[in-house]
């Protein structure tokens, strides 16, 4: 069996129950050693065979995977933030139903949510945004046409954007071709939870030269929107004293 598992943006504490005790039982554990916080890797027993992912090809991590379950041993599969979220697992899971070998996935506390916490954000505030876009500048992996950055721009939603700090110029080109202003309020957030943590708020005009003076050239997320900062929003109807809901009646 081969559990994949949220590792959570980088605090040990922050994955799930569920995720610990599978990292408590596991026999083998992969993990992503460019994000994985190692100190979850305590969470282990003596006997486990620790791999880190980021020196091996994934044939040769399902190779490790299948001589496991060749001995009846139990894998972790350990991604970082929620592995739905640029985790790779996909590929992942395609070669182990080849291989006709069983997996389940554990979900984690993804780094979007680490960063929101690090700012203490709503990134859904009422008549400001109801959505956010999660999405990436491309790099070595492409991204489809549909989803540029100017698109995704036109919508005015809370955007969250991975794996692009070193293309913090042409982001920042882009959202404003798409109609953002220069001044529509951003945020970085480097190493969310991690004791190193940093946030720095900014504008979509000054990504670039916020993450230049404070040297974030990696492992930072951009939030960008009105949420970020000062949004005048409408208080949400739910928890509204004129308004009735099923657990509670109007008071006015
Ligand atoms: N599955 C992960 C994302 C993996 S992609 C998740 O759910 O968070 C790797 C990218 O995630 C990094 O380049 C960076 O943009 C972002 N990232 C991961 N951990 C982070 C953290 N603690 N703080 C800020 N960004 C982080």
């Amino acid at each position: 069996m081969v559990h994949f598992v949220g590792a959570g943006p980088g605090a040990p504490d922050l994955i799930t129950l569920r995720g610990k005790e599978y990292l408590e039982n596991a026999d083998v554990i992969i993990y992503a050693g460019s994000l994985v916080n190692p100190r979850l890797l305590e969470y282990s027993r003596d006997v486990c065979t620790i791999y880190n992912s980021a020196k091996m090809t994934l044939e040769e991590a399902i190779g490790v995977m299948e001589k496991a379950e060749a001995e009846g041993k139990t894998t972790v599969r350990l991604h970082t933030g929620d592995p739905c979220i640029y985790g790779a697992i996909r590929e992942q899971m395609d070669l182990l139903d080849e291989k006709g070998i069983a997996y389940d996935s554990c979900p984690g506390v993804s780094s979007f949510c680490g960063a929101a916490g690090a700012l203490n954000l709503e990134y859904t505030l009422p008549d400001i945004s109801q959505s956010v876009i999660i999405t990436r500048m491309e790099g070595r992996t492409p991204v489809p046409e549909l989803e540029s950055i100017q698109s995704f721009a036109a919508h005015q939603a809370t955007m969250v954007v991975f794996l692009s700090t070193g293309m913090l110029e042409e982001l920042s080109r882009r959202l404003v071709e798409g109609g953002y202003s220069e001044d529509t309020p951003a945020a970085i957030v480097y190493k969310a939870t991690w004791p190193d943590e940093k946030t720095f708020l900014c504008t979509v005009g000054t990504l670039a030269e916020t993450a230049r003076k404070n040297d974030i050239t990696k492992t930072a997320l951009m939030i960008i929107g009105d949420v970020v900062k000062d949004a005048k929003y409408n208080r949400s109807r739910l928890y509204d004293p004129g308004f009735s809901t099923e657990f509670r009646d109007a008071s006015l």
